[in-house]
């Protein structure tokens, strides 16, 4: 099809899956002896697509998302294959408390909490947050019997059945949704979190299950063992300079590719293989009526923008059917000296049920160190989530003061920021509705039995943490070269 001479493919989106895509892509063509010629669009004039690092006056302030999970590979294998490694930090060891706000009041996480699932009996009999009747209902995990049901549920629905509401309400919710920003009635559960279900499958208790996957994950680094020993228990991991750092190496390895930002790809169109006119099997329409000739397509556009594309070409019912969820953070930062107090910890989670306008709260000068000149202190809070987003477009000094309210009620907080950062981030947070896996599943076998070379993947797919996105960027460019080179 490209007649062993220029391997042309067309990247949608230059967010991290995109990039991620282009640079294997490029990777791909060097193995297998190829030439490539890849373009990266998006309407952005910004590369990176959610990950937006400012850094203002010593500090690193992260916009959208600040550090990833050390144990999924993908990212820090990125690292090594940019040459970035040594730019990999973690967090403070000494701020691993998380606290709950109950009742006004910050609780501590009882310890052996995985994902807001009690491991250790003691802690969680001692702790505050939940009453008695509902630690007892949560202790029914281990005699109820394991559901026979097959296929999906939501995450709501299985926590509330395996431990109880009150569990589910206090301590789970406020802290999966942090991830999501979602109604866990609402999302799916193989998506998500399939080893709950799986634990329960295995062990007939979601306690016990997952205590012997932690178990199992003891004996393990946390971070993947290529990375030096100090950053081998750190759960999360970032980069010192920001995740920035991630895209300025990506910008770098792709200099022998093209680009179109400030550009939307508006359609493509399969060319008839016998069309002697057509020299590619793709075209791809470009807002300013450019066409890019393709021979592989891989799209990492969010879900509707996805759809957009796709739809005169196949059913995308599956992409339809994930919501976007609006969320903000308001970063503050202040003077050490006039602060009034020191962090024992790296923040707090609100269940929905306290009332505040902040969701979370991270003390991420104590979290993360390089985040800060030491002499300053960095908060960021956050704000909105699935059926409360209108708060998410109040006016700067609206929602300034509301978060303001929320941390002098909480930590007593009342010094006056040197500066105040607010990121808006509309229609960003994909919910995975139940069923996602299988629909997912069936528009990717339409995509390879109707347009072979095009590739859906990203947020919107499998997996919104970043290493997951990096893991279908890889997936997605040898998918593609396969189906091109057929
Ligand atoms: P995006 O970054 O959304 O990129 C998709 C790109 O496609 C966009 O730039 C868009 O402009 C472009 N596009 C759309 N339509 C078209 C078109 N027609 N033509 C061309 N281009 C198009 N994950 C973590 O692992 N850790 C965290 O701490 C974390 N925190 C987060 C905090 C927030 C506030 C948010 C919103 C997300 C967070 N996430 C976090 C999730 C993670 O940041 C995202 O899932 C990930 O960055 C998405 O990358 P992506 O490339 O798939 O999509």
């Amino acid at each position: 099809r490209s007649n062993g001479k220029l391997d042309r493919f067309v990247v949608i989106g230059g967010g991290i899956s995109g990039l991620s895509s282009a640079f294997y892509l490029l990777k791909e063509a060097e193995l297998r002896g190829r030439k490539a010629l890849v373009t990266v669009v998006d309407p952005s004039e910004r590369i990176g697509g959610k990950i937006d690092t400012l850094r203002k006056q010593g500090f690193v302030i992260e916009k959208g998302p600040d550090s990833f999970l050390a144990r999924k590979t993908a990212i820090v294998d990125l690292a090594f294959d940019l040459g970035i490694q040594d730019e990999l930090t973690g967090t403070n060891p000494a701020a691993k408390k998380t606290y709950i706000l109950h009742r006004g009041k910050l609780h501590p996480m009882p310890p052996g909490l995985v994902l807001g699932v009690p491991t250790e009996i003691m802690p969680f009999a001692k702790t505050g947050l939940i009453s008695w009747g509902g630690k007892l209902r949560a202790l029914m995990d281990f005699v109820l019997p394991a559901s026979k049901a097959e296929g999906d549920e939501s995450v709501g629905e299985f926590l509330t059945r395996r431990v109880g509401p009150e569990v589910m309400e206090r301590i789970a919710e406020p802290l999966l949704a942090g991830i999501y920003a979602g109604d866990l009635s609402k999302l799916s559960l193989q998506s998500t979190f399939p080893q709950f279900r799986e634990a329960e499958r295995r062990h007939g208790s979601l306690i016990r299950g997952t205590r012997a996957n932690r178990r199992k994950g003891a004996a393990a680094p946390a971070a993947p063992n290529r990375l030096p020993k100090h950053l081998q228990n750190s759960m999360f991991l970032t980069f010192k300079n920001g995740l920035a750092t991630m895209l300025e190496a990506l910008t770098d390895a792709l200099a022998g590719a093209e680009s179109r930002f400030g550009l939307k790809a508006v359609a493509f169109r399969q060319n008839e293989p016998g069309d002697k006119q057509a020299t590619a099997p793709y075209e791809v329409l470009m807002s300013d009526g450019e066409i890019l000739e393709a021979d592989g397509i891989v799209i990492t556009a969010p879900a509707h923008d996805a759809a957009d594309l796709l739809e005169p070409h196949i059913p995308v019912d599956a992409l339809r059917a994930v919501n976007y969820v609006s969320v903000a953070n308001v970063v503050m930062a202040f003077d050490k000296a006039s602060f009034g107090m020191e962090f024992d910890g790296s923040g707090f989670v609100v269940p929905r049920s306290e009332g505040t306008t902040i969701t979370a709260c991270t003390w991420t000068s104590a979290k993360w160190l390089h985040s800060s000149p030491d002499d300053k202190v960095l908060l960021r809070c956050y704000v909105g989530r699935a059926n409360d987003e209108e708060v998410v477009d109040l006016p700067d000094e609206d929602l300034k003061e509301a978060v303001r309210r929320d941390i002098r009620n909480v930590l007593g907080i009342t010094a006056e920021p040197i500066f105040t950062e607010i990121t808006r981030l509309h229609r960003s947070m994909p919910q995975y509705p139940v069923g996602h896996v299988q629909a997912t599943a069936k528009l990717r076998a339409q995509l390879r039995s109707q347009l072979p070379g095009v590739w859906a993947a990203g947020a919107a797919f499998d997996g919104v943490g970043l290493p997951d996105c990096i893991r279908q960027g890889k997936e997605s460019a040898r998918i593609v070269y396969d189906a091109v080179m057929k």
